[in-house]
């Protein structure tokens, strides 16, 4: 089946007993058992729920994997990435990581004897050198927040395949509807359905799809002895968003594509960073593993006191962290999202004081472009 038919479709059925066209929110802890050792599949809830699963199978469809495990929210889900490895393993990681992730793995795993190389991913030969004998997994992230680089999925699949490693990557700006991983070689492809994927930014959710089993087994046996799992209500609400995800994130596709053609004319812009843009230096990567450029765009003003400006003056886009959702948002990187990391490293990765992150929503586009025109007139 095609992309859209899928988000509505896949995983869901009318309900078994009513006919319920959609997938009712199974709001219950247990089950009851027709007698010892005999149960519907059901046992607790924490283990199973039927809304929970209806949404772990739609979005694997969406990725073209087999298996999808849901968890309570996107760091939840690389949490259950500790399935994969032990103490005295070792990982290679992009050096543009969610923030959340860098954190995760830091100032967590790294006690527990895991170890990290944090490597620059836009040339994928880079993760040749790190290979050591504890290698297991090459963990990334592309294109990267905020600065949009992209990463060669399939070169880093190829690689990794070789050593004998696993590929994970995060997909949460992307989507399946326009990047999927899975089908580029990766063993794992992983989300915060908090962005796009729910879309409607009144959810914490986070997602793992893949096609092994073997990794199906070892993360599903996370999700149950850790625990994170997102409330039926939540999968409720993101399996009802997904319904709509293709012709969501054509919309923001477009409306970022108008908004990045706007600003990259504008004197008052001193860089633009938007994958969709002939002028991004990984713009033929993005037209060869993406079919579409998403919805987040990152412009450098070059002058911080009008960034600021900027910042305080819109009224359509809403200062706020957080991107993926119908409304158009906008976020200081520097100040916001990426406060934690040093200046000197921040300033490196072009994380400025005068950068500014959009998530253009699916508004008119016209009312976003006059938005622009009159914070920055102000
Ligand atoms: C937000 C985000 C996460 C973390 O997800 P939460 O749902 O906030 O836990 C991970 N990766 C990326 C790319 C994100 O944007």
């Amino acid at each position: 089946m095609g992309f859209a038919t899928d988000a509505i479709h896949a995983g869901q059925s009318p309900d078994s007993a009513t006919g319920a066209v959609m997938t009712p929110i199974y709001m219950t802890s247990t089950y009851a058992q027709d007698e010892l050792g005999k149960h519907k599949g059901y046992e607790y809830g924490r283990t199973h729920n039927p809304t929970r699963e209806a949404l772990e199978k739609n979005i694997a469809a969406l990725e073209r994997g087999k298996y999808g495990i849901a968890f309570a929210s996107g760091v939840a889900a690389i949490q259950a990435l500790q399935g994969l490895v032990k103490s005295g393993d070792h990982i290679i990681a992009s050096d543009n990581v969610y923030g959340g992730t860098y954190r995760l793995f830091e100032k967590i795993w790294r006690d527990y004897n895991i170890n990290f190389s944090w490597i620059d991913m836009s040339n994928p030969d880079n993760i040749i050198n790190e290979i050591i004998a504890d290698t297991r997994l090459v963990y990334i992230e592309t294109p990267t927040n905020p600065m949009l680089n992209l990463t060669d999925i399939k070169r880093v699949s190829e690689i990794a395949k070789n050593a004998g490693l696993f590929t994970v990557v995060d997909n949460t700006f992307m989507t399946p509807y326009f990047q999927r991983p899975l089908e580029l070689g990766a063993d794992i492809v992983l989300h915060s359905s908090t962005k796009y994927l729910n879309g409607h930014s009144d959810v914490i959710g986070g997602i793992i799809v893949t096609r092994k089993e073997d990794i199906h087994e070892k993360i599903r046996f996370i999700q149950k002895a850790a625990g994170a799992v997102p409330s039926p209500f939540d999968c409720w609400l993101t399996l009802r968003a997904t319904k709509t995800l293709a012709i969501r994130m054509k919309q923001h596709n477009e409306n970022a594509m108008k908004i990045a053609g706007y600003l990259q004319n504008q004197s008052y812009v001193k860089s633009i960073y938007y994958p969709g843009l002939k002028t991004h230096p990984h713009h033929e990567l993005a037209l060869k593993q993406m079919s579409g450029f998403g919805g987040i765009v990152s412009i450098d003003f070059g002058d911080a006191e009008l960034a600021e400006k900027f910042l305080r003056s819109t009224k359509v886009f809403t200062l706020a962290e957080s991107l993926g959702g119908v409304e158009s948002l906008l976020c200081h990187p520097a100040t916001m999202t990426h406060a934690s990391v040093p200046k000197r490293e921040r300033e490196r990765m072009g994380i400025t004081e005068s950068l500014v992150r959009l998530s253009v929503g699916i508004e008119d586009v016209e009312d976003l472009i006059a938005d622009i025109e009159q914070a920055v007139n102000l």
